[in-house]
């Protein structure tokens, strides 16, 4: 039966995929992929031969409408993004809508996403959350913190790492030197590393040093 599934995959470690995305990705009619050469080297891993088509953010308007009609030819279609659940700061979300607006199936399988990990690393609340993704850099990026300093829920964010010790020292600005936080850097690869304290105390942490890899800042409510 037609069906668009969203499929999941690893952040770091290629271990963590699901029994249902592994077969999913090689019994689909079609993969589409944020990159096609990340997702081949994905696909190799697991011995999965399987079509490629490209979908990214810069063709996903141009190509939403070839792929829903192959959908309604009664095509089954896997969606993936370079890392994580794709829709989570990453193309998905254009796909999911238009195929409810044709009444396509959508599912989204679960899997891995950075968010979680980190939140549930960082030993802030994890029962309420808000998940804010990447910042805008300029326009707005002020106004949208001063109304998250109010938030009670813990809050999540992306982050480049060349970005993040000017991030920690406006959050703690505006958040307060004395809010706890956490940064996981890196999560689930061999460099592994979740800092924990104050705002004051990570951006000192990361101004000693050079920052590299992936980055989740988690942040407690006010
Ligand atoms: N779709 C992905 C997900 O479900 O988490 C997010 C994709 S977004 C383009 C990439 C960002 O996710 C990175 O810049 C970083 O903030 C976060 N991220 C992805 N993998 C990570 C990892 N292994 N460790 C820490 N953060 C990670």
């Amino acid at each position: 039966m037609a069906r668009l599934y969203i499929v999941p995959t690893p952040i770091g470690n290629l271990e963590d995929i699901t029994l249902r995305a592994i077969r999913i990705l090689k019994e689909a009619e079609l993969v589409l992929a944020e990159d096609t050469r990340k997702t081949l080297i994905l696909l190799k891993h697991y011995g999965i031969e399987n079509k490629l088509s490209s979908h990214h953010a810069f063709n996903e308007h141009k190509s939403v409408h070839a792929v829903i009609e192959r959908l309604k030819g009664g095509s089954t279609i896997a969606l993936v993004s370079d890392a994580g659940t794709p829709g989570i700061s990453d193309p998905g979300f254009l796909l999911v809508r238009e195929c409810l607006k044709e009444n396509i199936m959508v599912e989204c399988l679960p899997g891995p996403t950075a968010l979680i990990p980190a939140l549930v690393n960082s030993g802030l609340p994890c029962d309420r959350f808000v998940f804010e993704g990447f910042l805008r850099h300029k326009k707005g990026r002020q106004t949208r913190l001063f109304k998250l300093a109010e938030e009670e829920s813990t809050l999540v964010f992306y982050e480049s790492p060349h970005r993040l010790v000017k991030t920690l020292e406006q959050f703690a600005g505006v958040f307060g030197p004395g809010r706890l936080a956490c940064v996981s850097r890196e999560l689930s690869k061999i460099h592994e590393e979740n800092a924990r304290g104050t705002l004051e105390e990570l951006a000192g942490h990361f101004r000693s040093k050079v920052v590299k890899g992936e980055i989740v800042i988690v942040v407690g409510g006010k």
